[in-house]
């Protein structure tokens, strides 16, 4: 099964919104979802630098979340978050686990890759773990346009990146057979997660409100900048 979530922040939200908060009851809310893994990116600014940072064990939600008072600043902006349920490598192994490091993209994908060995062959990546997600990343890494050879990956699947040459844009998308439903806060937010229940649950948790929340319909590709 397996659990993503996330959210993209408004500039009306910025002080309004504990994102840590939003985050930490995102995952527990999708935890049911998976336990085998927990992970989480999130775009930081130091400055003028940005950057894209992650983090991931193999532990179940409840025993992930408090680690990110130390790590994930408060008012975070962006963040995609991922509860594991494997099916292909094993979690003891990090890299198998979400997020998923390829180059420059940093992703969390919900559901199964069938044809991963056969991309692996043909397109000649190296193969930096075993999980089948991970051919998604490779493709999209090694993409001028990437939403255009999606359509070459064979499976279910629902997706978040970043990429940190732009750690602020989240990218979402969803092939056919995962869930994925976004929210949209008063202010313009985005917050995303695989069912509207756990999404409607999570945000309650963290006292957040959305105002509409929609699915997103199979193969479509959002691009979000501060919730837009
Ligand atoms: N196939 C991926 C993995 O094993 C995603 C799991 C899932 O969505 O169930 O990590």
């Amino acid at each position: 099964m397996c659990g993503i979530a996330g959210f993209s922040i408004s500039r009306g939200d910025h002080r309004n919104v504990n994102c840590r908060q939003l985050a930490k009851h995102l995952l527990l809310s999708i935890q049911e979802r998976g336990e085998d893994a927990t992970g989480a990116a999130w775009s930081e600014t130091d400055g003028d630098d940005k950057s894209v940072m992650f983090a991931k064990l193999d532990i179940p939600a409840d025993e992930f979340v408090g680690s990110l008072n130390d790590l994930m600043p408060r008012y975070t902006r962006t963040a995609i978050l991922h509860t594991r349920w494997a099916t292909k490598g094993d979690p003891e192994e990090l890299g198998n686990n979400h997020p998923i490091v390829v180059g420059d993209i940093v992703g969390i994908h919900n559901g199964v890759i069938t044809n991963d060995d056969y991309l692996f062959a043909v397109e000649k990546w190296g193969r930096i773990a075993e999980v089948d997600s991970e051919a998604i990343f490779q493709l999209i890494e090694h993409s001028k346009d990437p939403v255009s050879r999606l359509h070459r990956l064979e499976g279910r699947a629902a997706i978040a990146w970043l990429d940190t040459k732009e750690p602020d844009t989240l990218h979402l998308a969803r092939l056919d057979g995962s869930p994925l439903y976004i929210g949209a806060t008063e202010h313009g937010s985005l917050v995303f997660a695989s069912t509207h229940p756990l999404l409607e649950e999570a945000v309650k948790a963290a006292k957040v409100k959305l105002v509409t929340v929609t699915e997103v319909k199979p193969f479509t590709y959002l691009k979000v900048q501060a919730g837009r």
